[in-house]
């Protein structure tokens, strides 16, 4: 898929007051400083797009953007950051439930792991939560230029190890850099592939 165009839409806490939900939608969820801006910078070919997310007020909201006028990208708050209350954790954590339990046009999340780290516990949460409502999801592995590639396999094969523990399958994965760009047409071709199949299917 070619990006021809990418626009910022809008920020929202309520999936409710989500744009319109008439396109079909990707969701990218990560740990926080997992590489989830810089990835969404590299898919849609724009230097700071994600930015957004990142400044100050609005680092824990729902950012659409729409692409090529067909789909939509949706940037997910970063999880299992240390620094915030309890009450505050559990306020944002039912709004990205919510949003991925009841958004209807949502078709699948990527769900991004840093493949230099093993999995926390809030990752686990977080597959453990896709797993109990059967929503679909794909494995993202970020910053793969920073292991030789050795270091990489062994790192992804012990993860998957781990999740084989408890999975039956595994959903599909992608292997990706955003410095040197690996894996991002993958994604790319993966949602356009998505997208084909989801119109073919409304057409019959
Ligand atoms: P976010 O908090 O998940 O949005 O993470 P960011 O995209 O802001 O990235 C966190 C840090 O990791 C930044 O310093 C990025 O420059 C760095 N980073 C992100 N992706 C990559 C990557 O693919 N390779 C390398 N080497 N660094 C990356």
């Amino acid at each position: 898929m070619i990006i021809q165009s990418a626009e910022f839409l809008c920020s929202n806490t309520d999936y409710r007051k989500c744009p319109h939900a008439d396109k079909t939608e990707y969701a990218f969820l990560g740990r926080s400083n997992v590489g989830k801006s810089s990835l969404i910078n590299n898919l849609l070919g724009r230097k700071n797009i994600a930015k957004v997310s990142s400044t100050p007020g609005k680092t824990k909201l729902i950012n659409h953007f729409l692409v090529n006028n067909e789909w939509m990208l949706v940037d997910l708050p970063g999880y299992g950051y240390a620094k915030i209350s309890k009450s505050e954790r559990e306020k944002w954590e039912k709004m990205i439930k919510d949003y991925l339990r009841k958004r209807e046009n949502l078709i699948l999340t990527f769900l991004l792991l840093d493949s230099r780290i093993e999995l926390k516990n809030s990752d686990k949460d977080a597959f453990n939560f896709f797993g109990e409502n059967r929503l679909p999801f794909a494995i993202v592995f970020t910053k793969t230029d920073k292991l030789k590639a050795n270091e990489l396999a062994s790192n992804i094969a012990a993860i998957k190890r781990e999740l084989l523990k408890t999975w039956d399958e595994l959903p599909p994965v992608f292997i990706t850099s955003a410095v040197n760009g690996a894996g991002i047409s993958d994604i790319l071709n993966y949602i356009d592939e998505n997208n084909k199949l989801i119109k073919k299917t409304q057409l019959l």
